[in-house]
């Protein structure tokens, strides 16, 4: 990979007014995100898009059905509440934040597009891979990222990869795009656990089928696991689909750390995952890459996920304070795992 050379295109949208106290996804997690790369002396090479429009009813159309928008504002109207048993909370604000996250994840593609010699990460919430077309679900009231892959198919590009290694399956995007050849989905994530999909024989439909790839890791995979999917998975299914932008769902919730989940990424995990995926940014969509926030919810777990994205990708060596993995892997389980996704897909 040659690390950028310029600043990483950035958008941040915090949303202090949609949250709750004691949910995990509260309005503490961006500013954690942001003192953490400010403390390792990254700040510089973030360069902050300023204020992007909300998305727009025509853009949210694009992944969500018009009812699902019209109830969620109306929704605004008896917040604070639930629209999920999650607990997916709203507050008299959820609506718009909602549209600036989406709207900042959209611009940064957009911006992407129009000057891709550098990466993006947009640090935004709530978050959206697990927004369903007709639904709110899991923290997620619209679909960030798709949405952000539709405003670049819109833009021209044809083919988008997105990859998923939140801990938990990217539902919401993977249902978007079911059946659609235009869009390949792949998510690792930890099986058994919420939302209690992405199963390796979910695959896509009609002209989609194929182009879902569902990597469910057993308990405690970790680095390695990540390692093996990336080379094993990620790589050649790239090579065949030959994707023209890359974009990643990028949750830290994999972390050991994370109180949500029992994977076992660390700091140098999360490193190393980001130059594979710069690598093939470089290699087949011309470094257009973007990282969208998803979940990760313990605090120092999370900022030091940010912080070994970005280190990644501006070439600095991992940051591995927080220590290594506490517990083996399952290396045979995921290894059999991972034997198995590839035949299923004709990746070997
Ligand atoms: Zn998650």
């Amino acid at each position: 990979m040659t690390p950028s050379a310029r600043p990483i295109l950035c958008v941040s949208v915090p949303s202090p007014a949609h949250d709750l106290a004691e949910h995990p996804e509260h309005a503490g997690r961006v500013p954690a995100i942001l003192s953490a790369v400010e403390d390792d002396g990254l700040l510089p090479e973030l360069a902050f898009l300023g204020p992007s429009p909300l998305a727009s009813r025509i853009q949210l159309g694009r992944c969500h059905a018009p009812s699902y928008v019209e109830g969620l504002e109306r929704a605004m109207a008896a917040a604070p509440g639930f629209l999920d048993p999650a607990p997916t909370y709203v507050t008299p604000d959820s609506y718009r934040a909602a549209r600036e996250a989406a709207g900042a994840c959209i611009a940064l593609v957009e911006a992407l597009l129009a000057d891709p010699a550098r990466p993006g990460l947009a640090l935004v919430r709530p978050p959206g891979h697990h927004a369903r077309p007709g639904g709110a679900m899991g923290f997620c009231l619209l679909g960030n990222i798709a949405l952000a892959a539709r405003a670049a198919q819109d833009r021209g590009i044809g083919r988008v990869m997105i990859v998923d290694f939140d801990v938990h399956h990217g539902n919401g995007t993977q249902e978007i795009f079911y059946a659609d050849d235009s869009v390949l989905f792949v998510s690792s994530h930890e099986s058994g656990i919420y939302p209690g999909t992405g199963f390796e024989d979910e695959i896509g439909q009609g002209p989609g089928r194929g182009t879902t790839i569902n990597c469910p890791f057993p308990a405690l995979a970790g680095d390695r696991a990540m390692r093996e999917c990336l080379r094993r998975i990620i790589v050649p299914a790239a090579e065949r689909f030959r994707p023209e932008l890359l974009l990643v769902s990028a949750g830290f919730d994999a972390h050991f750390r994370d109180p949500l989940a029992s994977l076992q990424v660390s700091g140098s995990g999360y490193h190393a995952l980001t130059r594979g995926l710069a690598e093939l940014a470089d290699r087949h969509c011309q470094g257009r890459l973007a990282f969208v926030l998803e979940g990760g919810y313990d605090l120092e777990a999370l900022g030091n996920g940010v912080v070994n994205v970005l280190r990644a990708l501006t070439g600095r060596p991992a940051e591995t304070g927080l220590g290594p993995a506490p517990w083996p892997e399952p290396e045979a389980k995921v290894t059999a795992l991972l034997d198995r996704v590839v035949a299923r897909h004709g990746l070997d």
